[in-house]
């Protein structure tokens, strides 16, 4: 494979990006880039459509990886009648009620901790290391090539658990994150940047626009932990460190993270009610009384990737 040209960038990650008539996908697999020639590839999935564009990605240890974008055409599910709030969380990535009376919890990914304590040691080691070193380069190539491999990992598994949500659920609650104000704390920092929240709305509401369900965030601010999602009455406060805890006005013992998700998902369903009767649209009625909207017809553009290929 030749060398194409990478603009620099600081973070050493360097890439460019190829519209339709700079590459052409081989019927053996392989993939044709202009100036570069044909190259094999290892494929992580199956692309679902013919993309509009590719970006080649030269990672700092060498590799190199296609990113496609495609072009994903709604592809409605059958409407169901169950609507979920989901409490993103620390312990957990999220946990999810459902109007049914289910609960979910999606774990957090298990070796994700592993890695992050690897990258904590390599940065240890780079502090050590003389600026500018040939030593120091080396233990910042390591560095990226971590970085990287948490990112892939971590979308993969967000892209399996929003399915999953999506799939269940016609409605989908959660709250409005003030994520940059949450960042700033700094014991929380790493904590929740790492569960990467914003990501995984965001994958659920491209699934949502997809499969024809919907993502509501509920605009009020609610003090969800805080308050009895059996009969409303709000704590003072909640340290974080409390997972368990009773309510003590109608003695309820509440899951910190099961409560928080059903008031969300209560204020959720509140809202969108008021929301319909306020602009007096008529809507399609599920069994289980569930307003519905329509299918949206936009397109969604969803993302798949390859693996190195094996150059
Ligand atoms: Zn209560």
């Amino acid at each position: 494979m030749g060398r194409p040209r990478m603009k620099s960038k600081k973070d050493h990650r360097q890439s460019f990006r190829l519209t339709r008539s700079g590459f052409n996908l081989r019927p053996n697999g392989r993939v044709f880039l202009t100036k570069v020639g044909e190259v094999s590839v290892r494929w992580s999935r199956a692309l679902p459509s013919t993309p509009s564009s590719v970006t080649v990605i030269r990672e700092p240890d060498g590799h190199y990886y296609l990113s496609f974008v495609v072009e994903v055409a709604p592809t409605p599910l059958p409407a169901v009648g169950q609507e979920a709030g989901v409490d993103m969380g620390i312990t957990r990535l999220a946990t999810v009620a459902t109007s049914n009376g289910g609960r979910t919890e999606v774990p957090n990914q298990k070796h994700l901790a592993r890695k992050l304590r690897k990258l904590a040691r390599l940065e240890r080691v780079k502090t050590r290391r003389e600026k500018g070193s040939s030593n120091r380069d080396k233990v910042r190539r390591e560095i990226a090539v971590v970085h990287n491999k948490v990112a892939r990992t971590r979308r993969d598994y967000q892209h399996k658990q929003a399915l999953a949500l999506v799939r269940e659920n016609q409605v989908i609650h959660v709250e409005c994150l003030n994520v940059a104000g949450l960042v700033r704390n700094h014991r929380l920092a790493r904590a929740i940047s790492d569960a990467g929240w914003r990501q995984f709305t965001q994958i659920i509401t491209e699934k949502a626009d997809q499969f024809g369900r919907s993502v509501h965030k509920v605009s009020r601010w609610l003090a969800s932990s805080k308050t009895c999602s059996d009969c409303q009455y709000q704590l003072e406060e909640l340290p974080l460190h409390v997972r368990r805890w009773t309510c003590p006005a109608c003695d309820a013992v509440h899951d910190r993270d099961h409560n928080a998700a059903r008031v969300i998902l209560a204020a959720g369903r509140a809202e969108r009610l008021t929301a319909s009767h306020a602009s007096g649209q008529v809507r399609r009625r599920e069994p289980g009384g569930a307003p519905v909207r329509p299918p949206t017809r936009r397109q969604g553009v969803d993302e798949a990737g390859s693996i190195p290929p094996a150059a």
